[in-house]
């Protein structure tokens, strides 16, 4: 595209006369080369002369008919493209063929691009709540910048669902789903990164956070959740359970892991409540 943009100053409107120009002058370089000697040694011998420019005449000719009906079949298509596209049937150029399909080609590689966007967005994301579903919690931990691999993990899981969907529907349930999760959005920090985890559990990665502030934020949305409730069961707010484990940039299944452990405990130790994992035991 460089070279073409670089020679549309000859003959700006029709590619074909610019490759005849061309074609041309690199035909002519043997005879002009021949002539350019000749001249300067003053040995220059008219048959050989004669004999070079017959060639140079009948290779030019040559070229100029080979290249003319290798531009016949884009003539015809940029003549069904100008149709296609519902313009005034005048003959177009064959530089308006590539301008066209250089621009389809843009048009389509921008499509495609956007369409790979959706698909990695629609991987990552959870269509219930629109917040970032497992994948995409993982892929976002995955890149996380060394300085700020570190934080809490907390999986949350909400008490008692099944209840919501028993009592009041399917359809309450998921509504239920997504209040949550905008629950959650709401009131962490941008920083922090909220995720479904599957069905009724969630996850949120604290950066920068210790336990304690973790922990705190948790509290308070469970404040929240009994001040304005999501939702009621049995005359009950909808609460959540919550494991929180301190992740400093090690394995992340085994924070995982640890802050799942955490999250058993609070469920067995009476629900709406919020738990620490506990801290590992450093061999002496
Ligand atoms: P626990 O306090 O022990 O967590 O009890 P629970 O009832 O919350 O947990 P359980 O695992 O027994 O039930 C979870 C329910 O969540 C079962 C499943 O049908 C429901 N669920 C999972 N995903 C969805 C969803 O996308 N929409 C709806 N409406 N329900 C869902
Ligand atoms: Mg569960
Ligand atoms: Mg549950």
């Amino acid at each position: 595209m460089h070279f073409y943009l670089a020679t549309s100053f000859i003959f700006p409107r029709s590619l074909r006369l610019r490759l005849f120009t061309l074609c041309f002058v690199a035909t002519h370089m043997p005879l002009l080369a021949y002539l350019g000697w000749g001249f300067a040694s003053g040995r220059i011998a008219l048959a050989e002369f004669i004999l070079l420019t017959m060639a140079t005449v009948i290779g030019t000719g040559i070229a100029l008919l080979g290249i003319g009906a290798l531009l016949n079949p884009i003539h015809a298509l940029a003549q069904t493209l100008h149709r296609g596209e519902g313009e005034a049937p005048a003959l177009p150029d064959v530089g308006d063929v590539i301008h066209t399909l250089y621009a389809g080609v843009q048009r389509v590689a921008s499509a495609t691009r956007e369409r790979l966007d959706d698909l990695h967005q629609a991987a990552h994301e959870d269509p219930l709540t629109g917040i970032a579903n497992r994948r995409g919690f993982l892929a976002h931990m995955d890149a996380l910048p060394d300085d700020r691999r570190r934080g809490c993990i907390a999986i949350i899981d909400i008490d008692y669902f099944k209840r919501v969907n028993d009592l009041l529907g399917h359809e309450e349930g998921d509504r239920v789903l997504a209040s949550f999760a905008t629950r959650l959005s709401a009131l962490v920090r941008r920083v922090d990164m909220v995720a479904r985890w599957g069905g009724e559990e969630f996850a949120i990665f604290f950066q920068d956070c210790i336990e304690d502030e973790a922990s705190w934020s948790l509290a308070r949305i469970a404040s929240r959740m009994r001040s304005e409730p999501i939702g009621r069961v049995q005359d009950r707010p909808i609460s959540f359970s919550a494991g929180v484990c301190r992740w400093t940039g090690g394995e992340l299944d085994a924070a995982l892991r640890r802050a799942d452990d955490a999250l058993y405990e609070a469920k067995q130790s009476g629900r709406d409540r919020v738990c620490r994992a506990a801290p590992i035991l450093q061999e002496l």
